[in-house]
């Protein structure tokens, strides 16, 4: 079973220093402008999430959206103290929240340790400072590995976002990110696909020319690459893509978007396994299991993954046999099993 409900309480821009290049977090949250979100809102929030979900997995609320400790202090109480009455009730476990990497330190990890923070998610985007600086992120790779090691010297549990297709990054500056990030050891990762929207800085860029989203397809094989890396390293990939809705469909002017992006990752890393068994299997014909809830994604968009083995002479050597005990997107050939 998958971790607990959460509870998302957006502050949208809240304590960020300044507008990074690609975001605008009012029109991606569906939140207009105007005053900081109060106390007694974020209560109604998680009350209101409560009576409609089931929260048999534990809860967490967490705060998304801004640069949490980039607030001052006193903001920083007020949105925790909100949030406390529910955890001392044991509605919810704990607290989690999200924020940039030049704004943690030891005394601040303790500070949020000691109020329910349990994660703290980084916006990391890249580990390379070209790349960056070209999303005027207004801070460094250094920034993120002196945040890593404060965070986990308190003992948080430690999530990093990415992203894909961002201004002067490159196939080989990726990589680096990858690796850079698996050296790290954060307990997960995050993967988005950069979007262009309105009123962003990336959409003036855009709309002059200056900048050229990835196609989806590329967008997908870029995710596959760093899945598969961070698979194999044992970080858990938690997300790839972001959340559909109306409001970031309405905000989104060009980029790789697909409201089922993580499954369209998965059946790309599906097909390359399936590729691999058959090559591990010579000319043999295999019998390759999957999970039940596998078969489209197995299949891929429109098909597309069987339409590719047919056309490499493949898929006739194929027999599919249905497993509910398979892994979730794995394939598996039976007859290598012991
Ligand atoms: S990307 Fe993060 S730090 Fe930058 S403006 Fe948006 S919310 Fe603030």
């Amino acid at each position: 079973m998958s971790g607990p409900l959460i509870i998302p309480v957006f502050i949208p821009h809240e304590g960020c220093p300044h507008r990074c290049l690609f975001c605008n977090q009012h029109q991606i949250s569906g939140q207009t402008i105007g005053k900081p979100v109060t106390a007694a809102a974020v209560q109604a929030e998680i009350q209101n999430w409560l009576e409609r979900s089931n929260t048999e997995r534990g809860a967490q609320v967490a705060f998304y959206g801004g640069s949490f400790t980039a607030l001052p202090r006193s903001r920083q109480e007020e949105l925790l103290a909100a949030a406390a009455p529910f955890i001392e009730q044991n509605l919810v476990q704990s607290l989690r929240l999200s924020t940039r990497p030049d704004c943690m330190d030891v005394e601040q990890a303790q500070f949020l340790q000691a109020r329910s923070v349990a994660t703290v998610e980084l916006g990391v985007q890249s580990m390379n400072d070209e790349v960056l600086t070209a999303a005027k992120r207004g801070h460094t790779a250094a920034a993120t590995e002196q945040a890593v090691v404060a965070l986990r010297q308190v003992g948080l549990e430690i999530g990093i976002q990415l992203l894909i297709g961002l201004p002067k990054d490159s196939r080989a500056t990726l990589r680096r990110t990858v690796e850079q990030v698996i050296s790290l050891q954060p307990d997960f990762v995050r993967i988005y696909p950069l979007l262009v929207v309105k009123n962003s800085g990336l959409a003036d860029l855009y709309t002059q020319g200056r900048y050229t989203p990835l196609s989806l397809a590329k967008a997908v094989l870029l995710a596959a690459f760093m899945k598969e890396h961070f698979d194999r390293e044992g970080i858990c990939v938690v997300r790839m893509g972001l959340q559909a809705g109306v409001e970031l469909e309405a905000s989104l002017l060009a980029g790789p978007w697909h409201p089922a992006f993580g499954e369209l990752v998965a059946s790309r890393l599906m097909l390359r396994q399936t590729r691999k068994l058959l090559a591990q299997a010579k000319t043999e014909a295999v019998r390759l299991s999957i999970n039940d809830r596998d078969q489209s994604v197995f299949r891929g968009m429109k098909s597309a993954n069987i339409e590719r083995l047919r056309q490499l002479g493949l898929w006739q050597r194929i027999s599919l046999v249905i497993d509910k005990k398979q892994l979730r997107y794995t394939v598996n050939n039976t007859h290598n099993r012991s």
